[in-house]
């Protein structure tokens, strides 16, 4: 399956999620493929140390902006199962490049991806803080998103968007099929807020929402800083029993 994790809204854990999810599927014996569609590269600087300069022409930009094949920029990592591709700050431009282009410019990285999908049980896709081109390239290319929403601040109406452009892929046939995976409350903690964006979520959405909640942990930022994922850092932190069930509802799901 490939799942996209979006949310055009930035620090509500999309990074996070994409990382730990990976590499939980990766730890069940799944053989997982993580890609870093984000110019920010925090994905890519989790795993490639930051004094490594990379060539736009090892990471994503070149499949995307060059038609390079996926398999030429894939890498592995030191988690057994878990490959991934790196980003570049270049793709930042790519929203401007692709809308020039007028050939299939919303169906790159699916053109991409279909080419190695037979080689991977699961596909996980991080995605920008926006609706641009790069984040329709991943509705396309995905049979699934996963969106995960910060309960630390209201975020509904940002979810409208999300929804109206989720409905834009599927009628103009860019996806007929995308579907939502599950919505993800993260930064859970014990406040009144938390409670009542949970709440909230639970109302709007109904079943969508997992009922794993992320709780608010900081053994997971901990993590990113030594570049590995949480079930290597800290195994039996909340971070870490929250990913791991996750994971559970997902190969469920
Ligand atoms: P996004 O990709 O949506 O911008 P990130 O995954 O980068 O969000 O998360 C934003 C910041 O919050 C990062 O510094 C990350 O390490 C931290 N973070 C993410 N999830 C949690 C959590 N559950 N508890 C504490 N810090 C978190
Ligand atoms: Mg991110």
């Amino acid at each position: 399956m490939v799942i996209s994790v979006v949310n055009q809204k930035g620090g509500v854990a999309k990074t996070t999620t994409a990382i730990n999810l990976a590499a939980g599927l990766a730890i069940e014996g799944y053989k997982v493929l993580l890609i870093d569609a984000d110019p920010q590269s925090n994905t890519t600087q989790v795993f490639i140390h930051p004094e490594v300069e990379l060539e736009p022409e090892k990471t994503l930009f070149n499949v995307l902006m060059k038609f390079a094949s996926l398999p030429t920029v894939v890498r592995p990592t030191e988690q057994t199962n878990l490959a991934f591709v790196p980003s570049h700050i270049r793709l930042s431009s790519a929203d401007l490049e692709l809308a020039q282009a007028l050939d299939n410019r919303s169906a790159r990285l699916k053109r991409a991806v279909d080419e190695i999908e037979g080689n991977y049980d699961h596909i996980i896709i991080d995605n920008p803080p926006s609706l641009g081109l790069l984040t329709i390239n991943s509705f396309v290319a995905s049979d699934a998103l996963i969106i995960p929403v910060s309960t630390a601040f209201f975020a509904l109406t940002g979810l409208v968007q999300l929804q109206e452009t989720i409905a834009m892929v599927k009628q103009t046939n860019l996806n007929p099929s995308l579907r939502i995976l599950g919505v993800l409350c993260t930064f859970a903690d014990y406040t009144n807020v938390s409670k009542d964006v949970e709440a909230q979520l639970r109302s709007f959405f109904g079943d969508l929402v997992f009922q794993t909640v992320i709780p608010r942990n900081v053994s997971l930022e901990e993590a990113h800083s030594r570049h590995t994922h949480i079930f290597n850092r800290a195994p039996r932190s909340g971070g870490a029993l929250a990913y791991k069930a996750l994971v559970q509802e997902v190969i469920k799901r």
